[in-house]
């Protein structure tokens, strides 16, 4: 089965060691992520591609007890849910990121998280999607 990402530009594909991809505002520094063609801050125009830290620190979570509506939600539904967590990760000195937890238990805020690409669901030419959540370190 073929591996492809969810999207294209969220995430360096293929990569043993995916990164984020974020912009930065080269006028007044403020890093996004998605990445975005004018600067939230200053409507800069002058956005720079930037490959965000791997590793950062659990600001804020909670845990997603059922599927979210579709669209655009595209995962598992029914009994194949599996509820996960989601929140905020703190990437140092650059932005906090949305994501997709691997776990709904054990979670603490301010814990060290790493990035990891994870099975999404199959696409109908039998592709496994992959997307991107962060997973507790150690
Ligand atoms: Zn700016």
């Amino acid at each position: 089965m073929a591996r492809v990402p969810v999207a294209e530009g969220v995430f360096t594909w293929p990569s043993d060691d995916p990164q984020l991809i974020g912009s930065r505002c080269s006028a007044c520094g403020i890093v996004t992520f998605p990445a975005q063609d004018s600067c939230p801050r200053c409507a800069s125009t002058e956005m720079a591609e930037r490959l965000l830290p791997r590793r950062g620190r659990l600001w804020a979570w909670t845990t997603q007890e059922f599927p979210p509506p579709s669209p655009p939600y595209s995962g598992a539904v029914g009994d194949a849910f599996v509820p996960f967590g989601v929140g905020y990760v703190e990437l140092p000195d650059e932005v906090k990121v949305e994501t997709r937890l691997t776990t709904a238990n054990g979670l603490r805020i301010g814990m060290d998280m790493e990035l990891v690409l994870v099975p999404f669901r199959t696409d109908d030419a039998g592709n496994e999607v992959v997307t991107f959540a962060f997973r507790p370190v150690g």
